[in-house]
């Protein structure tokens, strides 16, 4: 007999869809469990092969634990704001909601043929109004508390179709649309302070389970370090200071190299003898993105600053400052002091600009190359620290220049702000309003959700702000403080926003007087099991455990941690990778 599984497989789930087995209640006396997967983006691929992959496996486990007699939530929705659907809007001209309800259909089509138990009751959307109310609420709450800021920013501009690229845009230096020239424009950009979590981020990872590895890469982006800030002084009388893991090395810091972004460039400009060197040098570097500039295989470039020096505060000695683009503002303090014989990036900088290159921990023939394994080791050419061990000299020399107020303990995270402003029209309008008068003002409560207004295309302005800024009927607008003439935020919100809280909306998905009753969040909190895709494991989850936190500690939420346990998975590729 052969198994005809269409009309089986049908019959079948229309009976499960009747009887609502697969329904989660927010009524009932049944211990619960929590199972999640990343929401998909409705693209117009429809299902990848990993989409199920991920599914099955929870569908396991939410199947198993009702029959154990757990009320199971098993949900699903759609992570639906973002780029593709954007770019396709902008080349077809179709509105992108109507873009986005296509390939939500043909997901869920997909989905519900697979049989998969997920609570379609739940269903939500990032898109959707009543949803983003909710985003737009919580960014309000981050305002509020100081957490969300206005900040010039540098981002990646296509000279051709002038507007700003996401990192993902940029390929090889060149704009991924048309292939033109990427230059990097300094525009005011909306900030979340996600570094004021970085500890408690990295601190609470003790309480969740979840796999080493992932732990493993939440730290490394949050990159803490102890060190200290050492001040160098400089001939031109201000104080030069630099963030270091390795005050040991002191002695052997032969040099100094600032970001060509330095505000002392402009301040030093006529002491410089080479003013038009470091001016070229500027303009080159601004060109480049980021990741060029540190990239580690890269030609060591620089100029070495002619008319002002430094002085190393250990061996009082001069010593030349470079200017070079490894070197980013937005890290410590945007300058380095140099140790070329236990760094290889300052060891190859020092041969090709002939700087001394002075061994400082034993053990390796820093002639030849730089002598990099010493996190432990004894201390040599190196006045007070000679014969001491790494450890005990990175303590005498804080505490020396300490003393001296020259010299400050410190931990650094490489941890950034979070650039939370797109010049883009699909995604969650930010709802704030300019006021010469007062600054920026939060809108009332009461006004959201603040809905996207109907465009006639879809493109960023020449200028490169987002196409809101073209609907002057929208952006003007009255001042909720003063009642005067304002201006609305034309930045729309990066595609992480929606996804950042997600999963509390399932347990309440249809409360229009909060984003879930504290009852419902008391009750589900936390999620019980997250599963989904390793390139996820780093910002999806930090930012949404950022986010989650901060709503722990205005009270909104009832546990500091939003997945009590998570397992991620590789990607399933095609022969074509
Ligand atoms: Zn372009
Ligand atoms: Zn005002």
């Amino acid at each position: 007999m052969k198994y005809e599984h269409k009309p089986i497989e049908e019959r079948w789930q229309k009976k499960w869809e009747e009887a609502g087995v697969f329904h989660a209640s927010n009524h009932t006396d049944k211990p619960k469990y929590y199972a999640l997967i990343e929401f998909p983006y409705p693209s117009g691929q429809g299902l990848h092969v990993g989409h199920p992959r991920s599914y099955t496996a929870l569908d396991i486990i939410a199947r198993k634990r009702r029959m154990q007699g757990y009320n199971v939530l098993y949900p699903i929705g759609w992570d639906a704001f973002g780029l593709p659907t954007e770019n396709f809007a902008i080349k077809n001209h179709v509105h992108p909601a109507v873009v986005t309800k296509k390939n939500v259909a043909r997901f869920k089509q997909q989905l519900k043929s697979l049989g998969i138990s997920f609570d379609w009751t739940r269903e939500i959307n990032t898109t959707d109004p009543e949803y983003y109310k909710w985003t737009q609420w919580i960014f309000l709450q981050l305002f509020k508390h100081g957490l969300a800021y206005k900040k010039e920013m540098a981002v990646n501009w296509c000279t051709s179709c002038k507007c700003v690229l996401a990192n993902e845009e940029v390929v090889n230096g060149v704009c991924e649309r048309c292939g033109s020239e990427v230059i990097r424009k300094v525009k005011s950009q909306w900030m979340l302070k996600i570094t004021a979590y970085a500890q408690r981020l990295i601190d609470d990872l003790d309480l969740v389970d979840y796999p080493e590895r992932v732990k493993a890469q939440q730290k490394n982006w949050i990159g803490r370090s102890t060190g200290a800030e050492i001040d160098f002084k400089t001939s031109e009388g201000d104080i030069l200071t630099v963030y270091t893991t390795r005050p040991d090395t002191l002695y052997g810091a032969t040099y100094m190299v600032m970001s060509p972004e330095h505000p002392f460039l402009e301040k030093w400009a006529k002491s410089l003898k080479n003013r038009d060197e470091v001016q070229a040098y500027q303009q080159e570097a601004a060109r480049k993105s980021d990741f060029e500039r540190t990239e580690i295989a890269k030609d060591k470039t620089g100029v070495r600053l002619d008319g002002v020096t430094a002085i190393n505060p250990a061996t009082n000695r001069e010593i030349p400052i470079f200017i070079s683009d490894y070197v980013l503002i937005s890290y410590g303090t945007g300058a380095i002091m140099a140790v070329p014989a236990h760094d290889t990036r300052d060891w190859e900088f020092a041969k090709k600009f002939g700087l001394p290159i002075i061994e400082v921990v034993k053990g390796g023939d820093v002639e030849k190359e730089a002598f990099t394994d010493c996190a432990s080791g004894i201390l040599v050419n190196s006045g007070i620290l000679n014969g001491l061990t790494v450890d005990e000299a990175k303590e005498k020399i804080t505490q020396a220049l300490s003393e001296k107020g020259i010299a400050r303990p410190k931990v650094n995270y490489k941890l950034r702000d979070w650039v939370f402003s797109r010049q883009r029209y699909w995604g969650e309008p930010i709802p704030i309003v300019h006021c010469d008068k007062c600054g920026y003002v939060p809108l009332p409560e009461s006004e959201l959700p603040l809905t996207l207004p109907q465009v006639k295309s879809y493109e960023p302005t020449d200028t490169g702000e987002s196409p809101l800024a073209h609907m002057a009927g929208w952006v003007n607008t009255t001042c909720p403080r003063c009642g005067g003439p304002a201006k609305r935020e034309t930045d729309t919100m990066p595609q992480w926003a929606g996804s950042s809280w997600y999963f509390l909306r399932y347990m309440d998905p249809h409360n229009d007087k909060a984003l879930a009753s504290r009852e419902a969040m008391d009750y589900w909190s936390p999620v019980d099991w997250y599963n989904g895709g390793m390139e996820h494991t780093t910002l999806h989850l930090l930012y949404s455990r950022f986010w989650h936190k901060f709503l722990y500690d205005i009270g909104v939420v009832p546990t500091p941690e939003p997945y009590a346990k998570r397992t991620s998975h590789g990607m399933i590729l095609g022969e074509n990778g």
